[in-house]
């Protein structure tokens, strides 16, 4: 298997719940069933998305998978080992090899540092470079991140949102990452800013070998960013398949409703709106079955019973889906 088709992350039937407690001694009284048993892989220098609804799983599954939160079960491989149950001292040496950039990376900027100091705190705390050598790796990061050398001296409050996620990523770079977990790294930003970033993390990818986590909740830009997408609906992935062929060949009935919501750039491509009824059900009370059974317009008596498993359905296609794997069966 060559380098780039190796899996550098692999999870295995992961599950992530966070705990309600209550009453006088604390006592578990609920579970908030954020990841359900997800089973994915990325490979080296790929592009996926993780896409679904606000509360879906999304963050929480890329923040289980860089094990900045605590997996509840299942297994976690980064780079063949198992680093779903290691301690903070053994994490740390690979935790640098996993980067994240957030939706706003100001929370996370030191408001008080210039950024020259901020990038310094990096390295040095990393020991990525010796204090001789700190300074020209902070202008190779900033020209890596699209930035001139003038803002050395600036402090986070003056730079606009754009150059703020620039900066952030200049961070991330500071410890030669092999995985950036991307959490709607560009949401909150205008359009036009939007393609600036994506562009420089596109450049980055194939300048540094890097491999992307991209979670959003938009559909449109993991489309035209990533190989491969993972359409998650309460904690569960119910469809996997190439975006190249997402237009034609998406069949879970979540990940059509999804699409159709996609404005088309040419006026002339009209495509039918699929307006999902209802809300989400709550985390804390999955539904029995199939957990899109609430608003799915094609549920069948089946659907409320039985939870169906994600199954293959072609290259890279996985989906979850009683209705879809019974035409593709009658088909074949
Ligand atoms: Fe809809 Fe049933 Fe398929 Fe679930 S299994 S997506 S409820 S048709």
């Amino acid at each position: 298997m060559s380098e780039e088709h190796k899996p550098l992350l692999v999870a295995r039937k992961l599950v992530k719940h966070f705990p309600i407690t209550g009453g006088v001694f604390g006592r578990e009284v609920a579970k908030v069933h954020a990841v359900n048993g997800v089973s994915l892989e990325l490979h080296k220098g790929e592009c996926v998305g993780l896409v679904g609804e606000s509360g879906c799983g999304k963050s929480t599954l890329g923040k289980t998978l860089v094990r900045l939160l605590d997996p509840t079960s299942g297994t976690i491989l980064f780079d063949g080992k198992d680093i779903s149950t290691l301690g903070y001292k053994q994490l740390r040496p690979l935790k640098r090899r996993m980067q994240m950039i957030f939706q706003d990376p100001y929370g996370s900027l030191n408001p008080r540092m210039t950024i020259e100091n901020i990038l310094r705190e990096a390295l040095l705390f990393h020991k990525v470079v010796d204090k001789g050598g700190v300074s020209a790796r902070i202008d190779e990061l900033l020209d890596l991140a699209g930035l001139s050398k003038a803002v050395r001296r600036k402090y986070p409050h003056e730079f606009s949102g754009g150059q703020r996620q620039r900066v952030g990523i200049a961070r991330a770079l500071t410890v030669n990452p092999e995985l950036i977990l991307a959490d709607e790294p560009v949401s909150a930003l205008d359009v036009s800013v939007q393609a600036q970033i994506l562009n420089l993390l596109q450049g980055l990818r194939a300048e540094l070998g890097l491999s992307y986590l991209f979670v959003s909740h938009d559909l449109k830009v993991v489309q035209h960013f990533c190989e491969r997408v993972f359409i998650m609906y309460l904690g569960f992935i119910v469809e996997e398949l190439p975006c190249d062929d997402l237009e034609t060949d998406v069949r879970h009935p979540y990940s059509k409703a999804l699409l159709s919501a996609i404005p088309v750039d040419d006026p002339r491509d009209r495509r039918d709106t699929e307006v999902l009824e209802g809300d989400v059900p709550s985390p804390i009370q999955l539904p029995k079955g199939c957990p899109f059974h609430t608003r799915c317009p094609q549920a069948e008596e089946i659907c409320k019973k039985e939870n169906p498993e994600l199954v293959v359905i072609g290259k890279a296609h996985r989906v979850a889906c009683h209705v879809v794997a019974r035409e593709l069966g009658a088909q074949n």
